[in-house]
């Protein structure tokens, strides 16, 4: 692999708070996304908002402007991580699909390539820019645009089981599975929107738990240990 884009779910930025940032969380993932970059990697990273706030976390507002309020978490996550990537020596710049003023650029494949060129970390703020959609799709939509060669889905939990294991002790993983099967047995590794933008687009996830000690160098030097989502 050469070019990556990790995602990193909101949850995972707070640590055992849930809420907000975590920076002793936040500097073990920079050290490592050092690591791969400094080995040459092209790294562009999507961060959740789930941290600050979901659409779904008001019944009583506009699902529209709840989702606004989302995306705009979003966009405060990859300040966040973008300057703790900066604290350890790496180069960044924030991209989202609508203005923020100074914050940000704007999002385009070439701007992003210029920066790939530089050995510049992209950060892809504030999702796809549109209600109803979520991180993931704009994870899966990212990657297809750049024309990454995988999607690294570092998550709560160490890969895809065939049932929840917090509640079945008997859940197993899969070393591998098809996108076609996740789909199929609805195991929501992504949402299903993502999951078929996966599937007619070629782009297989690489599934593994951010919380294990080193995951995402293991992940990409060969020693990963958590299921492979193949197209
Ligand atoms: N969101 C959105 N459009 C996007 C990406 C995100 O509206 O393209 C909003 C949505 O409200 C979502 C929130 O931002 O709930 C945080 O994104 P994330 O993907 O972390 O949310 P989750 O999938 O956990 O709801």
């Amino acid at each position: 692999m050469k070019r990556v884009l990790l995602k990193l779910s909101g949850e995972a930025l707070a640590g055992d708070k849930h809420m907000g940032f975590d920076e002793p969380t936040v500097t073990k993932v920079a050290k490592q996304v050092k690591e791969i970059v400094d080995a040459g990697l092209e790294v562009s990273i999507v961060i959740g908002g789930g941290n600050f706030w979901r659409g779904r976390s008001s019944e009583n507002i506009d699902r529209t402007k709840a989702d606004q309020i989302g995306m705009l978490a979003t966009v405060m996550n990859c300040i966040y991580v973008s300057e703790i990537f900066r604290s350890v020596g790496m180069k960044t710049q924030i991209l989202t699909p609508f203005a923020c003023g100074a914050f940000t650029k704007l999002f385009s494949k070439d701007r992003v390539n210029k920066y790939f060129e530089k050995g510049i970390v992209s950060f892809f703020a504030g999702g796809t820019g549109h209600p109803y959609f979520s991180t993931d799709t704009a994870t899966v939509l990212r990657a297809i645009e750049i024309e990454a060669d995988v999607i690294l889905l570092a998550k709560s939990i160490d890969g895809v089981y065939d049932s929840d294991p917090k509640t079945n002790p008997d859940a197993k993983k899969y070393d591998e599975i098809s996108i076609q099967e996740v789909i199929d047995r609805k195991l929501g590794v992504v949402d299903m929107a993502a999951s078929i933008l996966c599937m007619e687009n070629k782009m297989p996830m690489l599934v593994f738990g951010l919380n294990e000690e080193n995951s995402i160098v293991n992940t990409v030097n060969g020693k990963f240990n958590g299921t492979k989502v193949t197209v």
